[in-house]
């Protein structure tokens, strides 16, 4: 029920969890530069954007 709710979830309630730094940046990611990990609070999914948090404005494009 959880990857359905996943699915179909448009993560509109993220909270922030970390911003990403250094080796860290590579470790999550090989092929996106992700400064940031937030929490969908509905569903639970982690997500990344490339951008730390105090440049957090309103992300378009979340990748999972
Ligand atoms: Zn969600």
């Amino acid at each position: 029920m959880k990857i359905i709710k996943q699915l179909f979830c448009k993560h509109n309630n993220i909270e922030f969890i970390r911003n990403i730094y250094g080796d860290k940046i590579n470790q999550t990611s090989t092929s996106h530069i992700y400064r940031s990990a937030w929490r969908c609070k509905y569903c639970g999914k982690i997500l990344y954007n490339g951008y730390l948090n105090n440049y957090y404005v309103n992300p378009k494009y979340w990748d999972s």
